[in-house]
């Protein structure tokens, strides 16, 4: 998107860009992403069959690389990028620390789509549309850059009442989850927008399923209540 404005909030970037230390820390602010990486993992590899050895990865919004590194620890071969230097800093430390070989590089997903078009075979998009001024140009970036067949996985929060509720006022100021003014209601995505978004961009809609999580047990689980937090794997339509 060089030529154009770039499709991304400063302030987002800002906030995400502030709390990078903390990224693998598993009892700071990202814990519930540390908790619900295993289950994203396993229901990313249900679809794409048991192994991602060898196979061409783009993690999109990969922060501190959380999941990029579950990634390569299946031998996929994956590039993490990112708006927030600072994530990305620790991103790359962390990765020498786990020994593992990951690209990570700042630059935005239509910047990246543009120069990669149609070579990966699997990209990830997680908790991140909602922190962008145009989700859909950068759904549209991830379908640029997979191959026919390959899976682009998504997962995001829910708009509605309940969502409002338990993402927002729960998590950010009753359970302290996470930090105040993580997530805001007006930029929520419904399963049915992305998936509109998904099906422009030539994204096929494989799976939606709901990420819930109990209070009182503190556990995280899949399920089909798509209410709160949900997932979308979809896959590249071949033409
Ligand atoms: N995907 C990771 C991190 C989610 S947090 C995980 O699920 O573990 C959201 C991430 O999106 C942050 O790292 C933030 O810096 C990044 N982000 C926000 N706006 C972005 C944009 N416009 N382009 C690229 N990354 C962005």
């Amino acid at each position: 998107m060089s030529k154009h404005t770039i499709n991304v909030d400063p302030a987002e970037i800002e906030k995400f860009g502030a709390l990078a230390s903390k990224w693998w820390d598993p009892h700071s602010e990202f814990k519930p992403l540390h908790a619900i990486n295993p289950l994203r993992l396993g229901w990313l590899l249900e679809h794409t069959g048991t192994s991602l050895a060898g196979q061409v990865g783009v993690d999109v919004g990969c922060g501190g690389g959380i999941l990029t590194e579950a990634l390569a620890k299946q031998g996929a071969q994956v590039t993490g990028i990112d708006l927030a230097e600072a994530s990305l800093k620790v991103a790359r430390l962390h990765s020498l620390e786990s020994q593992l070989s990951i690209n990570y590089q700042y630059i935005s997903a239509e910047d990246y789509a543009a120069q990669h078009a149609g070579q990966a075979d699997f990209v990830t998009c997680m908790e991140m549309l909602e922190h962008v001024p145009n989700p859909a140009s950068v759904i549209q970036a991830c379908a640029n850059m997979v191959k026919p067949g390959g899976w682009v996985f998504f997962s995001t929060i829910n708009r509605n009442a309940t969502a409002f509720l338990q993402a927002i006022v729960a998590a950010e100021y009753l359970l302290k989850l996470v930090p105040t003014g993580t997530h805001f209601y007006e930029n929520l995505i419904k399963p049915h927008e992305l998936a509109r978004s998904a099906r422009q961009a030539q994204l096929e809609v494989m799976d939606l399923r709901g990420l819930g999580y109990n209070p009182l047990t503190q556990h995280y689980s899949l399920s089909t209540n798509t209410n709160v937090n949900y997932l979308m794997a979809t896959r590249k339509v071949v033409l």
